[in-house]
């Protein structure tokens, strides 16, 4: 699950995506709503966490913005104090829910998996490629009868991996998924990071599953 934080506040940007990294998302900051707009529009999120105050372009235009082209993203609002204004402009302008600042991590942890259950209810909660299953509400992942346990970052790139089994990954996809927005792309850390990935799911069974297609990137499949 990747995240978009936008919030010109640093020090705030990065406490959320630390935290949210540690429950297994990975997170992208954009410090100003001009970068808010060009990151929300050119990349997949599955949820944006938007302050209202932001430079360039306020939280609620950006919205409003990112409405009118359609990206249906749910979107959490963080307001400075509780301000009944900012929450009706907020809602109004389309957004899921909100918060409050100060708030405790746990709450907004809460509030983004309930958007994220909300917003996913129709689709599958597992991942299946032959016999591996990851459970995208435990995180647990079993191959077989085996569980196969991994850091919260092998786990990014095995779901990424299986939400697009049998089709070639690129490694730039891969990177910015997994890895921040700005990541510099000749950097193999990814292909460090794919290795132990498949140490862990294809080392001690017959069948590899994790495949690497030369020059371009890595497939998962059952075949
Ligand atoms: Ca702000």
């Amino acid at each position: 699950m990747r995240i978009l934080i936008v919030e010109d506040e640093k020090k705030v940007a990065s406490f959320i995506k630390k935290g949210m990294e540690e429950e297994y998302f990975t997170a992208d900051i954009a410090l100003d709503g001009k970068e808010g707009l060009k990151m929300a529009t050119s990349e997949d999120y599955d949820a944006i966490i938007m302050d209202i105050m932001l430079p360039f372009i306020d939280g609620i235009s950006l919205l409003k913005e990112i409405r009118k082209r359609e990206i249906i993203t749910p979107v959490l609002m963080l307001t400075v104090k509780d301000s009944l204004k900012d929450k009706v402009e907020g809602l109004d302008a389309g957004a899921d829910d909100y918060l409050t600042k100060p708030f405790a991590f746990e709450e907004l942890v809460a509030r983004i998996r309930a958007l994220l259950r909300r917003h996913e209810s129709s689709k599958t909660p597992t991942l299946h490629v032959g016999e591996l299953v990851l459970d995208l509400q435990s995180h647990k992942v079993l191959r077989g009868e085996q569980e196969i346990l991994l850091t919260p970052k092998e786990y990014a790139i095995l779901e990424y991996l299986m939400r697009n089994s049998n089709k070639v990954v690129s490694r730039t996809k891969l990177i910015e998924h997994v890895y921040e927005y700005h990541f510099d792309p000749e950097t193999n850390i990814i292909d460090v990071y794919i290795n132990k990935v498949r140490a862990k799911v294809d080392n001690n069974f017959d069948k590899p599953l994790i495949h690497t297609i030369r020059g371009i990137g890595y497939i998962i499949k059952d075949e």
